[in-house]
């Protein structure tokens, strides 16, 4: 198993972020349980429903989360289906913003954007509804994780595709050795993280 890296944004070798107390960190870290080899062999997946079941972690999850955005316009949140549905949903509601689902393809009933997007063996596609972001609109895009980063690369184009302007996209948890966070930041999008892990 990986060795754990705490800390907030881009915080990956100092012990604790920046903005973010070792309670928060522990919190967190303490809520997420890991279970190897799920999917499949040599995957540690990181399990947030341990968190988001934790009514203490998800509060501090999401305040964290929402902090720097409080008291700014953000007109939407996009999260990717389907974690980022639960947390930006929260997120949403502290925000007083609009909520976006993009989702895997085929589940959007009305008109839709379509990307491409890449998986770690191939690809899938994820839509959006073609009205759901008007140019201009600030928005925020949420998921549980950043891996290799195709998922949400995948969403960034969605997004920009509709004229949004995206203020960050915000994650609980990053891989930094998956290189995900970096595929962003060279995109032009900031990325805010919570805690990370070593490995995949
Ligand atoms: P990626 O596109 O490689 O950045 O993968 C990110 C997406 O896959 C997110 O929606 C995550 O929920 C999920 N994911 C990838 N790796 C893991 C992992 N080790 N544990 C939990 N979820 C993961």
């Amino acid at each position: 198993m990986g060795r754990l890296l705490f800390g907030s944004d881009c915080e990956r070798t100092e012990p604790l972020g920046a903005d973010m107390d070792q309670t928060m960190t522990e919190t967190l870290l303490n809520s997420i349980r890991t279970i190897p080899d799920y999917p499949k062999p040599g995957v540690q997946f990181r399990d947030i429903t341990t968190m988001l079941g934790n009514p203490r972690a998800f509060r501090r999850c999401v305040d964290e989360l929402v902090q720097p955005y409080a008291g700014t316009r953000i007109d939407q949140i996009a999260g990717i289906e389907a974690r980022g549905f639960i947390l930006g949903g929260a997120i949403a509601h502290q925000l007083s913003a609009g909520f976006v689902p993009i989702r895997k393809k085929g589940k959007l009933p009305h008109d839709i954007v379509r990307v491409a997007y890449s998986l770690e063996y191939g690809v899938d596609e994820m839509e959006m509804h073609k009205d759901a972001i008007t140019p201009g609109q600030k928005v925020i895009l949420v998921d549980d994780l950043i891996a290799t980063g195709g998922t949400a690369e995948g969403a960034v184009k969605l997004l920009t595709q509709m004229g949004a302007d995206i203020v960050a996209a915000c994650f609980v948890i990053d891989l930094p050795d998956l290189g995900g966070r970096k595929k962003l930041e060279e995109l032009g999008v900031t990325v805010r993280t919570l805690v990370a892990f070593e490995g995949d």
